[in-house]
């Protein structure tokens, strides 16, 4: 059976993995001429994890994992704990840790852990039209036939937009983003490892170190920024002079160019489906939410994970009845993990005396309670979900 994966993200590469693992001939579409990541870190968390190891690329990952156990969590602007979350503890009930890598590197693993000559580039594709037995796509390079689709072309999905209309599709959330990786930890000064926040302004600085002694790092702030990368820098910089002296000291470390900012996205609301007979959406496409809970590749790893599963020993006759196994056994999650970011983005952004409440019951919070909700968000079972889509 011919699978297409339409975007060679994060997303549509796992899917591509879990397509191929389950036997079938794969065909990744990219539009841009040249495969890249950017965005510079990213936190795997453990059920991310999880989803790698089903697609056979857990060990390196693991391998990448830092010292991120003790004391991460969330802190005050002085690096002061709020709430201390045991990652030591929520790794050894979820069987997985959280590991922060290099965006650039992870997608590498995931394009290397395909056949030479599956990801076509410069392939754009503008159209899919329902064939009955089969899909045709318009693309750049003309048409391509394939028996299953699956439309991993990002947030900003076209092919969303032409296959569910009635869908108000994203919206900004007035928070931007800059994210880097300074290459080494300032030294002489303790690193507040995990997310801080500002009841003040509601800004977020957060920080953690890589398997390669850089240090990922991102600022959040709402409103205006200057335009011009430069004057930004020194904008953040002078931002952030009231912190823990590390934020300032790793934006100091890190060239101005390489900083990257984004205004965060989410979609209005979850999509009433995943699936369209011979269609999927995947990653981004079908479910973006704002970063607040690190989840959006995750998400689509654990997507890719059970369209595998649905499509392992399917033929182009099963098809459809795959595809809505599919939507059955990941949009309850991913709409929850929707609702749940855009809960934790209002709470994260409150200023003043509801952000000085905030910060107060956040410090009420019991450590093992942390731990156990940290927990139930990160488990993630390839196998029930595999039992689960051939028994039906
Ligand atoms: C500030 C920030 C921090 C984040 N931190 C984390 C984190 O710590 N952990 C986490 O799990 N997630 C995180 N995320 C979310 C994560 O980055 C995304 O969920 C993930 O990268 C989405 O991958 P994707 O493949 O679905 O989409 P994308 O990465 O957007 O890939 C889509 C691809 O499709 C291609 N494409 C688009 N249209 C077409 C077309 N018509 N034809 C062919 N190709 C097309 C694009 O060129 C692109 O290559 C963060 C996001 C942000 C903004």
């Amino acid at each position: 059976m011919h699978v297409v994966v339409i975007g060679a993200g994060l997303g549509g590469l796992a899917a591509a993995v879990a397509a191929d693992r389950a036997g079938h001939t794969v065909t990744v579409l990219e539009r841009a001429p040249t495969l890249r990541e950017t965005g510079a870190g990213i936190g795997i968390m453990p059920n991310g994890v999880l989803a790698l190891d089903a697609l056979g690329l857990g060990e390196p990952v693991r391998a990448q994992a830092g010292p991120l156990d003790a004391g991460s969590g969330m802190r005050d602007r002085d690096g002061k704990p709020l709430l201390t979350a045991d990652m030591a503890a929520v790794r050894n009930r979820v069987g997985a840790p959280l590991v922060v890598v290099r965006r650039s590197w992870l997608h590498s693993l995931l394009a290397d852990a395909l056949a030479p000559g599956t990801v076509l580039t410069g392939m754009p594709v503008t159209a899919l039209r329902d064939a009955g037995d089969h899909v045709e796509l318009r693309t750049g390079g003309g048409p391509v036939h394939a028996d299953a689709v699956v439309v991993a072309d990002g947030a900003h999905s076209r092919l969303r937009a032409a296959l569910l209309p009635e869908h108000p599709g994203l919206a900004g959330s007035g928070e931007h983003a800059a994210r880097a990786i300074a290459p080494a930890a300032p030294p002489g000064l303790p690193l507040p490892v995990g997310e801080s926040v500002d009841h003040r302004t509601g800004d977020r600085f957060g920080c953690m170190p890589l398997a390669d002694g850089g240090v990922y790092w991102y600022a959040t702030w709402h409103g205006p920024s200057p335009a011009d990368p430069a004057e930004r820098h020194r904008w953040l910089r002078e931002r952030r002079a009231g912190w823990h002296p590390a934020a300032v000291a790793l934006i100091d470390a890190t060239p101005a160019d390489v900083v990257h900012v984004v205004e965060t996205e989410q979609l209005v609301h979850p999509l009433a489906t995943m699936a369209i007979r011979r269609v999927a959406l995947l990653g981004d496409a079908a479910h973006a939410m704002t970063p607040d809970l690190g989840q959006g590749a995750c998400q689509a790893f654990e997507d890719a994970v059970t369209l595998g599963a649905v499509l392992d020993g399917a033929s182009a006759a099963d098809v459809a009845a795959a595809l809505r196994d599919y939507d059955a056994l990941r949009r309850p999650r991913t709409s929850a993990l929707q609702r749940e970011c855009r809960r934790m983005h209002r709470l994260l952004g409150l200023t003043g005396w509801r952000g000085r409440l905030r910060d107060a019951l956040l410090r009420r919070v019991p450590p093992a309670l942390a731990v156990r909700s940290l927990a139930a968000q990160y488990r993630f079972t390839p196998e029930p979900a595999r039992r689960e889509a051939s028994a039906r």
